[in-house]
């Protein structure tokens, strides 16, 4: 189509400044002359550690006090860790350090062992997958947006990938299939559908690092699980970092991190947790709670 455009590293480049100019964020890392790539890291790839980290936004309100303090936690290659916690606690910031969208105040994220402030930017963005609640597509067709991911990728692994992300059945129904006009003036996909489309995105990319922000919080259920069954497919073998809006979503996590006012509270797995009685037991009680007001509801609609 019109629209095909050849994406070259520069090409990815330009638009990944567009996504930043997109979400109002100014990329404001420099890369230090010497700046290594990800994969010459001293430690194993796909390994993401935080030491100590402290963070605070340059434009926060509130000087005194930073939005991460004394974050420290290892994702060892393939594990799935989960951050759970009240909203505003720091969860997402802990993400966009991870994937140096921001550098920590003091202390360190390392990636594959070396501290991310030696790391090219786009090194660490290679080898990062994204899934938010908020996918960008290009104004562009369905194609060239999975390309984005994977410039030389073939016809058929843009099928497979689409497969494995349960979202091939639907752009087959589309009488442009994989030609589709979509973003901005675009044919409008669902929120179900663009995610699972970004979920297509890291299947073709096929990173070492996942990183899931509240990625289903905004499906409704049927959405919500099978954009999930896709997410734990592009999970499975790669050190997966997941904050998860509904708890159930994280049982099965190698380790939860708790996070609230910017602190790492409590660590452990879901039944480590439930037996301490902390905060991550409360918040268990407040689903739980509030998911039966929910049924109660629909049991006296069905009644009326
Ligand atoms: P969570 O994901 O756990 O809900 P966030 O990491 O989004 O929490 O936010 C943590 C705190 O940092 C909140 O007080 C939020 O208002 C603040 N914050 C988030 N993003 C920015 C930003 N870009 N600039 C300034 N403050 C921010
Ligand atoms: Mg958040």
């Amino acid at each position: 189509g019109l629209m095909r455009v050849s994406l070259d590293v520069q090409t990815s480049t330009a638009l990944f400044a567009r996504i930043f100019e997109y979400l109002d964020l100014k990329p404001s890392i420099v890369d230090a002359p010497d700046a290594t790539d990800v994969a010459d890291g001293p430690g194993p790839m796909g390994r993401v550690e935080f030491r100590d980290v402290e963070f605070r936004y340059s434009d926060a309100s509130n000087e005194s006090t930073a939005t991460l303090n004394g974050v420290s936690f290892i994702a060892e290659p393939g594990a799935h860790v989960a951050l759970v916690g009240p909203s505003g606690a720091g969860k997402s910031t802990v993400l966009s350090l991870a994937s140096r969208l921001y550098e920590a105040t003091s202390g360190t994220v390392l990636f594959a062992g070396s501290d991310v402030r030696r790391v090219k930017q786009h090194s660490i963005i290679e080898h990062v997958g994204i899934v938010s609640q908020e996918t960008y597509l290009f104004h562009a067709s369905i194609a060239d947006n999975l390309r984005y991911a994977k410039p030389d990728a073939t016809d058929e692994e843009l099928i497979e990938a689409c497969r494995a992300a349960s979202i091939h059945h639907v752009i087959e129904t589309f009488e442009q299939g994989y030609d589709t006009i979509v973003g901005e003036r675009g044919y409008r996909l669902s929120g179900g559908e663009k995610q699972r489309i970004a979920i297509a995105r890291v299947l073709l990319k096929d990173p070492p690092v996942l990183l899931l922000d509240e990625a289903t919080s905004a499906l409704d259920t049927v959405s919500e699980r099978i954009v999930q069954e896709a997410l734990d497919a592009a999970a499975n073998g790669r050190t997966t970092i997941t904050i998860a809006h509904r708890l159930s979503t994280v049982i099965g996590a190698d380790l939860i991190h708790v996070v609230d006012h910017g602190h790492i509270v409590e660590s452990g797995t879901h039944a480590q947790l439930l037996a301490e009685g902390g905060l991550y037991a409360d918040l268990v009680a407040e689903q739980l709670a509030s998911s039966r007001v929910l049924a109660d509801e629909e049991t006296l609609a069905e009644q009326e």
